[in-house]
């Protein structure tokens, strides 16, 4: 069978090989994808960036909420201080559920002070309260550490955009609501917001983190799509 499809080769930061990158469709997002591991550009983005930013990454305390992916999976193979969480609905918070623990990110039953690295990819633009998201990230952190994340980031839009809240016990819709695809979930995650440049601002005023943003394109790498900005917020 011929293959139609555009390819180059590179490294992937994810599987550690030399590996041929494929783009499957035009959203590179979702479809430019590693032939040996299937990772998508921004989970080799935030990879880049610990390897570049924290040389010893792999010998931190590390935190992931609402781990999927390849990430994940290189996580769990190569760390041997990475734990991860996820919200189930009727789970009591803190307890075990196949094998992950049940957390909710605003409202997280860890100790103060507890993580080197705490990550979450594609996870704020779901969240219903991100001001308490925020803060539950900062007190889980140790001083000096960061939230390491990915979000899709309207960077050109001056204001965030909120598309829904909780009301009650009822989720009032503020916008047409949109679903991502949700691991855990087949009806999707509905999003809540779309972040725009004010998102360092809002991450400071609620937690007095200080953001930095990096944005990293180079085919060689895996590295090209839309919204492949990684976020580290320090905690000082
Ligand atoms: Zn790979």
């Amino acid at each position: 069978m011929v293959n139609h499809f555009k390819s180059n080769s590179g490294y992937c930061v994810i599987c550690e090989k030399e590996t041929t990158f494929i783009e499957y469709g035009e959203w590179l997002r979702d479809c430019y994808l590693c032939k040996t591991c299937g990772s998508i550009p921004r989970q080799r983005a935030l990879i880049n960036v610990l390897n570049i930013f924290f040389q010893n990454w792999k010998g931190k305390i590390i935190h992931e909420s609402s781990p999927a992916g390849a990430t994940t999976q290189l996580f769990s193979r190569t760390c041997k201080n990475y734990t991860a969480s996820q919200y189930f609905n009727n789970i009591p918070l803190g307890q075990d559920f196949q094998g992950t623990r049940c957390e909710n990110l605003e409202c997280m039953t860890f100790s103060d002070d507890s993580f080197d690295i705490f990550i979450t990819q594609d996870v704020f633009e779901h969240v219903m309260n991100p001001e308490k998201a925020f803060k539950e990230i900062k007190r889980v952190l140790k001083s000096g550490g960061v939230h390491i994340f990915t979000v899709p980031w309207y960077h050109s839009s001056p204001a965030t955009v909120q598309r829904a809240r909780v009301d009650g016990d009822s989720i009032e819709y503020l916008k047409e609501p949109i679903y991502h695809g949700n691991p855990i979930d087949p009806e999707g995650s509905l999003v809540t917001f779309d972040w725009g440049m004010d998102l360092i601002e809002f991450i400071y005023k609620h937690t007095n983190m200080c953001t930095i943003v990096y944005l990293q394109k180079e085919k060689a790498l895996g590295l090209e799509a839309e919204f492949l900005h990684v976020f580290i917020s320090r905690k000082i």
